[in-house]
């Protein structure tokens, strides 16, 4: 049933171009918007540290490298979907396959979206 619904939704989309470049335009407008949140949370934590006396220019390689190995160690948190069973990344607010929500309250960062 969803599978049909996704398979119409797909049709309209390819046989109506303008509507294909509004929806990529909305995406790409979301996802500058979560750049422009990331870089003033970056900034605020860089002032932040500043202010604190730390110097945040110290281990700024090796922090980033730790942030790296710790994302993909996030990232590789599976959890079951309650609602299709689907194998699903844990960090992802809802079920690729079936689109329930996925409510994982483990070890997730605020910066994984
Ligand atoms: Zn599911």
């Amino acid at each position: 049933m969803t599978s049909e619904k996704n398979n119409r939704q797909e049709k309209v989309v390819e046989s109506n171009p303008s509507l294909e470049s509004e929806i990529n335009s909305a995406r790409i407008n979301a996802l500058e918007l979560k750049l422009e949140t990331l870089s003033i949370i970056t900034e605020s934590l860089w002032n932040l540290f500043e202010d604190s006396g730390l110097d945040p220019r110290s281990d700024l390689k090796g922090e980033m490298a730790k942030v790296i190995s710790d994302r993909a160690k996030r990232d590789a948190i599976t959890v079951r979907c309650p609602a299709c069973h689907s194998q699903e990344k844990a960090n992802a607010s809802y079920c690729q396959k079936c689109g329930e929500s996925l409510d994982y309250l483990g070890d997730i960062s605020p910066f994984d979206y």
